[in-house]
Parts: structure tokens; sequence; C-alpha cells
């Protein structure tokens, strides 16, 4: 193990306490030039369920690597940046920047839980249907498969600039909902738990249907899958 991951792991083993300790402290003196230790992430890019070419052709392999590697990776870096940055506000005590942070913090906290349970609703293999209990609440809530589609597709086709559909459950009434987020923090209900998600970025499709968001939506819909979606729901519910 090197000197660095052990370093890692004390710091880990020390909690949040560790996180204002330099490496130089952990080290000696003979570390004195190194610059401060990053505090270890909170968030961490989750590998693909799939491979990267799997959900061809709805998807291609590039649009999939670049969707992944890049813009996801980015969101995993923003809110571990964001989270950095308050801990040295709260450290300081200057909250000059609390505002602007907290909103960085909401946008790619989202950004990165959304995309995580993207890659999640997505299955490659031939189109299926949603069975048992979640097909029972989509009936109940929705009227029928075709109306929830209907009104997914619908909603994903809307969506003002960059955002999401999501279906949800809403544990209050403990019903499905579908709902239209604008980026990847508005328009929600609070409390409720996303299951399925659709993202409308442009850069989930450009590079394959440029500016057919309609075409990506309607094939989008051939690729859910839908027994994780149902293992979501029953946990919900459970
Ligand atoms: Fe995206």
């Amino acid at each position: 193990m090197s000197g660095e991951l052990n370093r890692r792991d004390l710091m880990a083993s020390l909690g949040a306490g560790a996180v204002a300790l330099s490496a130089a402290a952990l080290s000696g003196s003979a570390a004195a030039a190194e610059p401060p230790a990053e505090p270890p992430a909170v968030y961490e890019l989750p590998k693909l369920p799939y491979a990267a070419d799997a959900l061809a052709p709805v998807l291609s392999e590039k649009i999939v690597q670049i969707h992944h590697g890049r813009h996801h990776a980015a969101y995993v870096r923003g809110a571990n940046a964001a989270l950095a940055a308050l801990a040295k506000a709260r450290e300081s005590g200057d909250m000059a920047n609390v505002k602007a942070l907290s909103r960085e913090l909401a946008f790619h906290g989202s950004g990165h839980v959304l995309h995580s349970l993207y890659w999640q609703s997505l299955k490659p293999g031939p189109p299926a249907e949603p069975s048992g209990a979640l097909r029972e609440a989509i009936d109940r809530d929705f009227g029928s498969l075709d109306r929830l589609r209907a009104q997914f597709a619908a909603a994903a086709k809307a969506v003002e600039g960059s955002g999401w559909a999501a279906l949800v459950f809403e544990p209050v009434a403990k019903r499905l909902l579908v709902l239209e987020i604008e980026n990847h923090e508005k328009l929600t209900i609070w409390g409720v738990t996303p299951l399925m998600v659709c993202d409308v970025w442009e850069h989930a499709y450009y590079l394959q249907y440029e500016n057919n968001r309609p075409k990506y939506v309607d094939a989008f819909w051939t690729i859910v899958d839908w027994p994780s979606t149902a293992q979501r729901y029953t946990a919900c519910v459970r």
C-alpha cells in the first residue's frame, strides 16, 4: 500500500475532523513542501452497469462514453468541490460564499444523483414492460401503461431548456407521479423518490439525434429497465 493510500486511510479513519490536517502534519518535516492534502471525496463516479456500447443502437458507444466519463464525472467533481469549499467556510468562519456554494451543491449533487439513476434506468436487450406491483400502481395512478408513456414522453419533450422527465414515488399520497425537472434540481416535490429518469439535456442525445429530442425520447422508452424500476418501487412501499 502506498504512503498516499496510508494517509488517506488514516484520514478516513479519523473522520471529518481529519480533513483539516495537512500532509506535512501527518508525515513529518520532509513533507513540509507538499501541498495541503485534499479531503477525501464524498461522491464517486459509479461504473456503468453495462458496457458503453451495450445500449446501441438507441444510444451509441460514443454518446454513452462522453455522457458518463465527462458530463457525469463533472457533476461528481462539482459536488465534491462544493462540499470541500463549504468545509473550508466552516473552518474559517467566512460564510460570504455560502449562497453560491449552496446553489453549486444543489446543482451538481442533483446532477450526480440523477445521472447515477439514469444509468440504472436503462438496460440492453429487447424492450420490456413493467409487471407486478409496479404495473398495478401504474394502472392505478395513470390509468394504463400507455397513458403513463404518453404523459412521460410529453413531459420529456416539453422540458424547457435542459432537464429531465422522472417517474417518481410520492410518499405522502403514496402514489406515482411524473415530474419535469429543469436543470437537475428545479420543479421537484420534496420527499419524492425518483424511480426512473430520462435525461433530456442536449448532451444526452445531440451527437446521435441532433436537435430531434422527440425521436430520442421515443427511442429511450425502448431501453427502460423496468425490472430495476420495479425493485426501486417495491423498496418505497415495503
Ligand atoms: Fe446528462
